[in-house]
């Protein structure tokens, strides 16, 4: 049992919440905190009518260490958990270190003044974790996350060598809007727009954004897409871990309004992130763009549809050639239900909520900057079943992928 210390509210912070909530067996106390601690009460007082405990809130500027080792001082907790945005990663890292306690994250570091994700600038931090006994997990949501533990369940289980990875992650939900993100808008767009890399013998090959695209049949009934290829965190982190992988890819569905007035958008320049003056003040023109988008967190009760995210592996098992599918189906509605939260925030609180358990429980407890997909992924797998993302495995599905 412990007590931990949740840092962001927003949709997924809401999800890990009432997640960590409903086991008091391995969170014996919550802590929830965030930079607006009205939307900390809200999801406390949520959580006391669903399941009547008591979670204490507090506020915090996560950008700002002596802040941040304040709180943590204050809390006491065995472990952070990171829901805040990448933004706040390092910050938060310095001040577990300097507090002493456990951390975990959901998405790696990004500079806010260039739109660049790599997971350098935490690996850096190897050393002064392994040398304090701490762990720091990194990715720890579905993609990354869950499509890291699901390619190292299939590697470890079907396949002596892997070749060749397709993440493909497909949101067939429909919330209503023309326009709207699943998750933080500036973070979604950033990374959307980004130019596309692929893993391809040995390197990354850089291709323009959304330049590449197929049709994807999901199973179950969830329905035919338009998946892109884009650049996405785990492609580095599993290349580096599984390095008997000759192309790895990651897919992402767009219905044609999402790509549309993304173009425009970026047309007149509404997804830039260089400030720029307008009536004497300094406005960062995304930043201002998520301020009149929906908050995703508000999408729950609107949103219809299923998500169908998974991984396809084609590699070697006893010197014969194979292919392997292993995904989740979520209903959006059935998040809302249980959760008030829709499919896209639930599927990365989830695996969040099991990777602090498994640490709490020291299944994966190991001092060290680790990615999810070093830790043994048979304890995540079966906690996945438990926890409502449960998934299945098909082999030899039948694909023609690109
Ligand atoms: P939201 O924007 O809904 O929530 C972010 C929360 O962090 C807000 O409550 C915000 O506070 C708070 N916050 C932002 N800056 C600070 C700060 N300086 N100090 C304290 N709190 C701060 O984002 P999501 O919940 O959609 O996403 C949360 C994280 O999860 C992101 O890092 C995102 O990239 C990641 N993610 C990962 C996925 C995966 O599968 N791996 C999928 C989806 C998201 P305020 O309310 O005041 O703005």
């Amino acid at each position: 049992m412990a007590k931990v210390l949740i840092i962001g509210a927003g949709g997924v912070g809401q999800v890990v919440v009432h997640k960590c909530a409903q086991l008091p067996e391995v969170f014996s106390e919550i802590v929830l905190a965030s930079r607006t601690v009205a939307k900390c009460e809200k999801i406390a007082q949520q959580v006391e009518q669903q399941y009547g405990r008591k979670i204490e809130t507090a506020a915090v500027d996560a950008d700002n260490v002596p802040q941040l080792v304040d709180l943590i001082n204050q809390v006491k907790p065995f472990m952070v958990i990171n829901v805040a945005l990448p933004y706040q990663d390092l910050t938060i890292m310095d001040a577990c270190l300097e507090a002493s306690v456990h951390y975990l994250d959901t998405a790696n570091y990004e500079p806010l003044d260039s739109a660049k994700f790599e997971y350098s600038w935490q690996w850096a931090y190897q050393q002064r974790f392994a040398d304090a006994g701490l762990m720091a997990l990194l990715g720890c949501g579905f993609d990354p996350g869950a499509t890291n533990v699901f390619t190292a369940y299939i590697a470890k289980h079907y396949f002596d060598e892997i070749h060749y990875l397709d993440i493909i992650d497909v949101n067939g939900g429909d919330h209503g809007y023309p326009f709207a993100t699943n998750f933080n808008p500036e973070i979604n767009i950033r990374e959307v727009t980004a130019e596309c890399r692929h893993w391809e013998n040995g390197e990354f090959v850089t291709t323009p954004a959304m330049s590449t695209h197929q049709s994807f049949t999901c199973p179950e009934e969830v329905g035919r897409f338009n998946i892109y290829r884009m650049y996405h965190e785990e492609l580095e982190s599993l290349t580096k871990h599984f390095p008997t992988i000759k192309k790895a890819q990651f897919w992402m569905s767009f219905g044609e309004s999402y790509l549309k007035h993304l173009e425009v958008l970026g047309n007149v320049g509404m997804t830039g992130i260089e400030p720029v003056e307008f009536n004497g003040q300094q406005i960062v023109p995304i930043q201002f763009l998520k301020a009149l988008l929906p908050d995703p967190s508000t999408l729950g009760p609107r949103t219809h549809g299923k998500t169908c995210i998974g991984c396809v592996v084609r590699g070697v098992k006893g010197g014969e050639e194979k292919t392997v599918y292993l995904y989740n189906v979520k209903d959006h509605q059935d998040c809302y239900r249980e959760v008030q939260s829709q499919a896209i925030s639930y599927t990365t609180g989830v695996p969040a909520m099991i990777s602090a358990s498994l640490m709490i429980k020291t299944q994966w407890m190991q001092p060290g900057v680790w990615n999810i997909e070093q830790m043994d992924p048979d304890p995540f797998m079966a906690a996945m079943n438990q926890y409502g993302l449960p998934w299945k495995v098909i082999e030899e599905p039948g694909f023609d992928l690109i």
